[in-house]
């Protein structure tokens, strides 16, 4: 490709992300020197429209950053007043009462929020304070002066989809150069993976494990609504096929998130993520909650769960990554919110310092020092062993042993260590040939919608004419390995219908529908050949969720 010019912008730190993790990042620095300049770029087309998280809240992280934050009209409102956990069967349900879950399950004090609000209330805080935040730029490419990262190239478009040669309507961008570059880009960044990859990051670390969340926002008869309520299930119909499970959470309005997560390491790869999740709302419990009422939003995002021992290393010089770039969800409480608010408080500190000592581009070890022994490593050392153990011997294992380990690691002691995750959730995935088909019940388009119908209520759109940000390293294995090996299975994982395999036999074609991606980043990350590279869209797009 041709060689650009650009024209560039100094900053003391540059942010890439308006999620939790990088505002937070942003308005820390402010707090601590007015003076300091901070960018932060999101690629969304507003702050939030990226964002997808449940979400209980956990307020620690932000209680933390702006400890004021109950009188200053945050949009955190919903008190969690009642919290169930349920073991589900095809039919029925067992609950499972409160008393014998460790303490750091308990939601009681947590609130209900629709994070994509709180991330836009963020915002306001850290533009009064003096932030400049862009959104509707995607940070594409890293810069690098020598061995150290520099800065970001942001809001580029134009390329010809063919070439990659600039077009007619070429914008090159701005290339925004910081003493620091923070990398807030959330699960899977791809940024964060050039950099785990270039400075050999994950050496001496577990494997990322991850799941694929999908997140329905429903209306329901306000006779049903139970402000404040919390449920999870796990069991049906997942079964013995995947670990995963379900989150009901009513917030206001009469408005109701209903989730599903499916741990991307199943093996069957004629597993069909979405429609486990379509699934799962006939089960009488929750059809019953829902019939009557309307979905009026869906989205999908995968979550980082492979917890302690996956943090890879998180600085390199002159670049952090923060929150889920990282990989901070406590899984068993599917909670990552405060720790990536928490990160970025954390990495604002080390940079403030480095900066005031005269420092720049160099890696901040303080940062990472702060995140693996402070609130954040407490938080995610007492659960490390839950995911390992419900990936070797299943859900009622991980129930009990990693209930009993996380009772004991609440005192410190433990009954396992720190256990080994293994294999990649790519290379988890079994030959077609050793498993069956799985027969899924066609959506009512009451409870249960097709794909594509689904996708709409994302409000998701990328410009055709923009290059397909969903790169394929060899563009023969889909149909040459993956379809004869694995019954390609990116058929089935995207939860946005992205991948489609048209035809038979030696007529078969793989196509990728590009414009329908709501940016969850499975298709990187489950793909068995590992021949799939989500780039970040040169021209923006993507989701626009409205209070996910
Ligand atoms: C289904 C689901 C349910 C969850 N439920 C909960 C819950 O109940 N409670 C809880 O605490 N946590 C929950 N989590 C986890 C939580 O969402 C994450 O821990 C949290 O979002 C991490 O914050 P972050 O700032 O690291 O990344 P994100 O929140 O993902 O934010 C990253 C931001 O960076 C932007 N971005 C990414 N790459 C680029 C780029 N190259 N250029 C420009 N912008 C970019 C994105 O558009 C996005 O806005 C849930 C997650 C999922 C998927």
């Amino acid at each position: 490709m041709s060689q650009v010019q650009r024209e560039s912008m100094e900053y003391d730190v540059v942010i890439v992300g308006a999620g939790p993790s990088g505002l937070s990042a942003a308005i820390r620095l402010k707090q601590l020197d007015p003076d300091l300049s901070v960018v932060v770029l999101e690629k969304g087309s507003e702050v939030g429209a990226h964002i997808l998280s449940g979400a209980v809240l956990d307020t620690c992280g932000l209680d933390a950053l702006l400890p004021e934050w109950r009188t200053m009209d945050a949009p955190i409102k919903t008190a969690v007043k009642e919290d169930n956990f349920y073991i589900l069967g095809p039919a029925g349900k067992v609950r499972i009462p409160n008393w014998p879950m460790p303490p750091l399950m308990n939601n009681h004090g947590k609130y209900i929020v629709s994070m994509a609000n709180v991330c836009r209330w963020m915002a306001q805080v850290a533009e009064g304070l003096g932030v400049e935040i862009f959104p509707g730029m995607s940070c594409s490419e890293l810069v690098y002066d020598g061995d150290r990262v520099a800065g970001v190239v942001a809001g580029e478009f134009g390329r010809d989809p063919e070439t990659g040669e600039p077009g007619p309507s070429y914008e090159p961008g701005m290339e925004l150069r910081g003493k620091y570059v923070f990398l807030g880009e959330g699960v899977r960044g791809s940024l964060a993976k050039e950099i785990i990859a270039k400075y050999d990051l994950s050496k001496g670390h577990e494997p990322q494990k991850f799941g694929l969340g999908m997140k329905e926002i429903w209306e329901i008869d306000p006779a049903k609504h139970k402000l404040g309520t919390v449920t999870h299930t796990m069991g049906w119909p997942l079964g013995s096929n995947a670990g995963g499970g379900s989150f009901i959470y009513h917030l206001e309005n009469n408005q109701v998130y209903v989730g599903f997560v499916v741990h991307l390491n199943y093996k069957n790869p004629y597993l069909y993520p979405y429609m486990e999740f379509q699934r799962f709302k006939h089960h009488p419990m929750v059809a019953a909650l829902l019939e009557g009422g309307k979905r009026v939003a869906y989205g999908a995002r995968a979550i980082s769960e492979g917890g302690y021992q996956s943090m890879p290393k998180m600085v390199a010089p002159g670049v952090a990554l923060l929150g889920c770039s990282v990989g901070m969800v406590n899984v068993p409480r599917i909670k990552g919110n405060h720790n990536a608010m928490l990160s970025g408080k954390a990495a604002a500190e080390a940079a403030h310092a480095a900066i005031k000592a005269g420092r720049m581009g160099d890696e901040l070890s303080d940062y990472e020092t702060e995140v693996r022994t402070g609130a954040i490593g407490k938080d995610l050392k007492k659960v490390r062993n839950v995911k390992p153990l419900w990936s070797k011997y299943g859900l009622v294992a991980s129930l009990m042993g990693g209930g009993a380990d996380m009772w004991l690691n609440t005192i410190g002691l433990t009954l396992f260590g720190t256990l080994k995750h293994g294999k990649t959730d790519a290379a988890a995935t079994g030959k077609a040939k050793d498993y069956k088909p799985i027969d899924y019940p066609k959506p009512d388009g009451k409870l249960s919608f097709d794909r594509l119908t689904n996708v709409a209520f994302s409000f998701t759109n990328h410009d055709e004419n923009q290059p397909a940000h969903l790169k394929l390293k060899d563009p023969s294995v889909p149909i040459r390995v993956n379809l004869p090996e694995y019954a390609e299975p990116a058929q089935r994982y995207c939860p946005a219908g992205v991948y489609e395999v048209l035809g038979e036999g030696a007529e078969a074609t793989f196509r990728i529908n590009f414009q329908n991606c709501v940016h969850c980043k499975t298709c990187d990350i489950k793909d068995p050949s590992q021949n799939i590279n989500w780039t970040t869209p040169m021209g923006g797009g993507g989701p626009n969720y409205p209070n996910m």
